[in-house]
């Protein structure tokens, strides 16, 4: 690649490398290479996404680093390295599969390692700490390859973690990024708007997933322009374990059949009443009156009012009505 690269640029370039090679290549990657087997990471996944494996060893990247020429004090700003109270530096990540997070020019900016072993005593994930080169709440994963996908796919889908977007990617999506957790924010949002109105949301199909998704949708409203789909998945599962469960092309199936925000939200309203009690259906009618007010457009309107006139068996004039009194309200 460029040679014109910063320092900090090329360290985590040289890191990136390092980490990859050792996981395909060497005897003390075999470990970190079993594990990416059971997860059905083939080589082909494991160089598209630049996976590698830091072993087991404190010293091993540091020593590499410095052996092609790193100053300390770069190496001190990097992240990469942990400082004891002496000023020793150790490697930061041990005994884990390695994700470079890369910027949207592709360049990596960090890391985040997964534990290979299921010691529940150790961290699931470490992630780089921040630094010159990198903004947590700016990045979004695997961002420089999906924005070429968006052309062919129509959108991006947004997933909680990296291991959703690579799932994605072996169900034959490029366009997959993730926000590395649940919690969604606007620096995020403005980026994806700049590439494509068109965002498909894809979070865990679990409750913190749902209720992450409900509060992505409330961040997206706040920039005009875009075109949101939801898709919730059955059972709890995550992208990946759907895939894994049920194959790609149920899973492509489930991304089409994504809902309209307002859908996913009055389902949402609906699981919270019980709708064979009077009272509650009266109230679930009304919340869902206000969220279908709060849309201002009068064709999606229209639709829901329907919808909803079926589903709890009332007249699509009396909604109007009270659609007219929620409008007004609401203005
Ligand atoms: P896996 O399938 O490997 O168990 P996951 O991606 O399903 O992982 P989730 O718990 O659903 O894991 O978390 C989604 C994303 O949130 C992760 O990919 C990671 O980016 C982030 N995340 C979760 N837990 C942590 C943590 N303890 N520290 C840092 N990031 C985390
Ligand atoms: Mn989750
Ligand atoms: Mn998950
Ligand atoms: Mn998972």
């Amino acid at each position: 690649k460029s040679t014109t690269l910063s320092p900090l640029l090329k360290m985590y370039q040289d890191a990136t490398e390092f980490y990859h090679h050792i996981l395909l290549t060497t005897k003390a990657g075999e470990k970190g290479l079993t594990y990416a087997k059971n997860r059905d990471l083939n080589e082909d996944i494991l160089n598209h996404f630049q996976i590698g494996y830091a072993p087991d060893n404190d010293q091993i990247l540091l020593t590499f680093l410095k052996q092609q020429g790193y100053e300390d004090d770069l190496l001190q700003r990097s992240g990469l390295f942990v400082e004891s109270k002496d000023g020793q530096l150790f490697d930061r990540f041990r005994d884990r599969l390695m994700f470079p997070l890369m910027n949207e020019t592709g360049r990596t900016i960090a890391f985040s390692g997964r534990r290979i072993s299921d010691d529940p005593e150790i961290a699931k994930y470490v992630n780089s700490p921040e630094t010159e080169i990198f903004t947590k709440s700016k990045l979004l994963y695997h961002l420089s390859e999906a924005k070429k996908a968006v052309r062919d796919e129509g959108h991006l889908i947004l997933y909680e973690g990296y291991m959703d977007v690579i799932a994605a990617y072996k169900a034959g999506i490029r366009s997959g990024v993730a926000s590395m957790g649940t919690s969604l924010t606007s620096e995020q949002v403005y980026i994806l708007r700049r590439i494509t109105p068109n965002v498909i949301i894809n979070y865990d199909g679990d409750n913190p997933g749902i209720h992450a998704a409900e509060r992505a949708i409330t961040l997206f409203n706040q920039v005009a322009g875009f075109n949101l789909g939801i898709v919730v998945l059955p059972d709890n599962l995550d992208p990946d374990e759907y895939v894994k469960k049920y194959g790609k092309e149920k899973y492509q199936n489930e991304v089409e059949g994504a809902l309209a925000p307002t859908k996913f939200l009055l389902q949402r309203t609906a699981l919270k009443y019980n709708l064979h009690n009077e009272r509650e259906k009266l109230a679930y009618v009304n919340d869902a009156i206000a969220l279908i007010a709060s849309l201002n457009d009068p064709v999606a309107s229209d639709i829901y009012i329907n919808d909803l006139a079926k589903e709890a068996n009332v007249t699509i004039e009396s909604l109007k009505v009270s659609l007219l009194r929620e409008q007004r309200k609401q203005r």
